[in-house]
């Protein structure tokens, strides 16, 4: 449910299906990610604050008994702290019964605020944050342009938790491509073992018309995973995450082979064995060498 698409295209989790979405920015302040195309025709700015109190106030009246409520675009948590506390002391307000405000947070942003910031935005109802990870190896990080190593995401990660805010990572089968796969898998297991997130969602990367990893792999610098080495991939990223705390793991995404949900440790014998079936019958039925730049 949006408050308003009047500017470019609106994205948010497919778990805020049922969410006001509030455009607090419009676009990513980063913006450089070489495999997003989302926010690409979008100049990114900050609202004013009579844009989103004129917003909040118009959609409380259509929707007043709102629950739930996203902040977007791509990194809300960019706004300073005192401002995103203005925002959601309106938005208790208008809507009487909000029970859970969440957004996207870029490691940056995370990482400029203090403990005592997060810790304050968390008692004024902040439940979530959202948090592209996308891999936990240095080498595929900036490949892709990311702007992070993978000891600031982890920090970045920790920080989110340690303030009592739930973290939702998310990370992208296949960025390293067939030359990082392995250093792709191990390291991603890595970064997710030393941050714990509450959530984790395994995306598997597609190449979007107009992003920059999309010519590099049309032009052949970049070689994308086909189905079963994707399939291998994953089978290597869940084989060494080694959380201590539940984690809910899902990899159910469109974008996603194989659909695959369970917490992790609990489940990890179960989804390796879901796997390990389906990559027996690739390996019965279909050519393993298959090259998956035909997909696209
Ligand atoms: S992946 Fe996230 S940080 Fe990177 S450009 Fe897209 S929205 Fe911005």
């Amino acid at each position: 449910m949006f408050f308003d698409n009047a500017e470019g295209m609106v994205f948010r989790p497919p778990s805020e299906a049922n969410s006001l979405i509030l455009r607090v920015t419009i676009g990513c302040s980063h913006n450089t990610c070489t495999f997003c195309g989302m926010y690409h025709n979008t100049a990114f700015r900050i609202r004013p604050d009579a844009e989103i109190t004129g917003l909040i106030h118009k959609t409380a009246r259509l929707y007043p008994d709102q629950r739930r409520v996203f902040l977007a675009d791509g990194n809300a948590l960019v706004l300073p702290t005192n401002r995103l506390l203005e925002i959601m002391r309106q938005l208790h307000e208008a809507f009487p019964k909000l029970a859970r405000i969440t957004c996207y947070g870029g490691p940056h942003d995370i990482l400029r605020k203090t403990p005592e910031e997060l810790e304050t935005l968390h008692k004024a109802g902040l439940q979530i944050i959202y948090l592209g990870i996308e891999s936990g190896d240095d080498i595929v990080l900036t490949n892709v342009h990311k702007g992070v190593t993978a000891a600031e995401m982890t920090a970045a990660g920790q920080k989110v938790l340690a303030a009592g805010i739930k973290l939702s990572a998310m990370v992208i089968l296949g960025l390293g491509g067939k030359t990082r796969t392995a250093e792709h898998a191990l390291n991603t297991a890595k970064i997710v073992n030393a941050i714990n997130p509450t959530m984790l969602g395994a995306l598997t990367l597609m190449l979007h018309q107009g992003t920059a990893l999309r010519d590099s792999a049309e032009r052949g610098e970049f070689f994308p995973l086909s189905p079963y080495e994707i399939l291998q991939e994953i089978k290597m990223l869940v084989e060494n995450i080694d959380v201590t705390h539940p984690c809910l793991f899902r990899s159910t995404h469109v974008s996603n082979f194989l659909p695959l949900a369970g917490t992790l440790p609990k489940d990890k014998a179960r989804l390796l064995d879901d796997i390990d079936k389906v990559l027996l019958i690739f390996q019965n039925q279909t050519d393993p060498t298959y090259n998956a730049r035909n997909q696209y």
